[in-house]
């Protein structure tokens, strides 16, 4: 069984780290980008260049608000983001590292998350550098902007833009330190996330994967390939771990 298989590999592995994309918050009611489902076929994905951005704020903002501030506003976590915060407290689990934006691994109880591509929680004055929670700017008028007049960006990383510093070194560092690295949902098609895997399996990691088809890695670099929905598949990996 390869439930049973992934259990005992994690049990005994020395540093297990999870690398998470869009299809882990699917069953939160998040839909990922690509795919029949996906948010690509509604928007268009120019709205997230930071050349178009910057040319088009408020076209963009109008794009942004509907996908990232009225749809996940109302997301919660669901089983699969609850196992991983239950596999770190009970130390089976030493850090997330999540392509995802909508901070629903924090919100499950994970602590140590590293977000590869920022947050949507906050917004970024592009004049001043300030932050400020989203929570507390009108979005009433696009694009919101801040008390200096300059217009907020969210947090997050758009086309075109570098992934912050600390969390592209804090997610190679666990790359290479990890020995099991367990992929939830992903693709594999945004670079330059979708090379920790590969760099895991580098250093000599054990790939576990949970999709619900086959990704860019399955043939490739996955040693145990659990198909199914994100939440089941950790469900009864939660089951086998024998942690509650
Ligand atoms: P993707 O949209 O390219 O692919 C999603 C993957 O999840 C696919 O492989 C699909 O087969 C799988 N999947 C779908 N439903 C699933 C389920 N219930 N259980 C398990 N797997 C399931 O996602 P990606 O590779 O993460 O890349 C997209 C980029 O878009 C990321 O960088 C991310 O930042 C961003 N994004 C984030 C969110 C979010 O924050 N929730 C949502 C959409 C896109």
């Amino acid at each position: 069984m390869p439930l049973t298989a992934a259990a005992r590999i994690i049990r005994n592995a020395r540093h297990v780290t999870a690398f998470t994309g869009a299809g882990i918050s699917v069953e939160s009611g998040i839909p990922p980008f690509r795919g029949t489902e996906g948010l690509w076929n509604r928007y268009d994905p120019q709205s997230l260049e930071m050349s178009y951005f910057h040319s088009h704020p408020r076209e963009s903002w109008e794009v942004i608000k509907k996908i990232f501030y009225d749809f996940f506003g109302e997301a919660r976590p669901n089983d699969a983001h609850r196992a991983l915060a239950l596999m770190e407290q009970h130390g089976l689990l030493h850090a997330v590292i999540t392509q995802n934006i909508d901070n629903l691994h924090q919100e499950a109880g994970s602590r140590n998350v590293i977000e590869f591509h920022g947050n949507s929680q906050m917004l970024l004055c592009l004049d001043c550098g300030a932050r400020r929670p989203a929570r507390e700017v009108d979005l009433a008028v696009l694009p919101p902007r801040c008390t200096c007049g300059g217009v907020y960006k969210p947090d997050f990383v758009f086309f075109g833009e570098m992934i912050p510093e600390d969390a592209s070194m804090r997610a190679f560092r666990e790359a290479e330190l990890a020995d099991v690295f367990l992929l939830i949902g992903t693709t594999g098609e945004v670079m330059p996330a979708s090379l920790l895997p590969e760099e895991a399996k580098r250093h000599g990691a054990m790939i576990i994967e949970v999709n619900t088809e086959a990704s860019n890695y399955t043939t490739r670099l996955t040693d145990i390939f659990l198909e199914g929905k994100a939440t089941a598949v950790m469900r009864g990996l939660r089951t086998e771990l024998l942690i509650m």
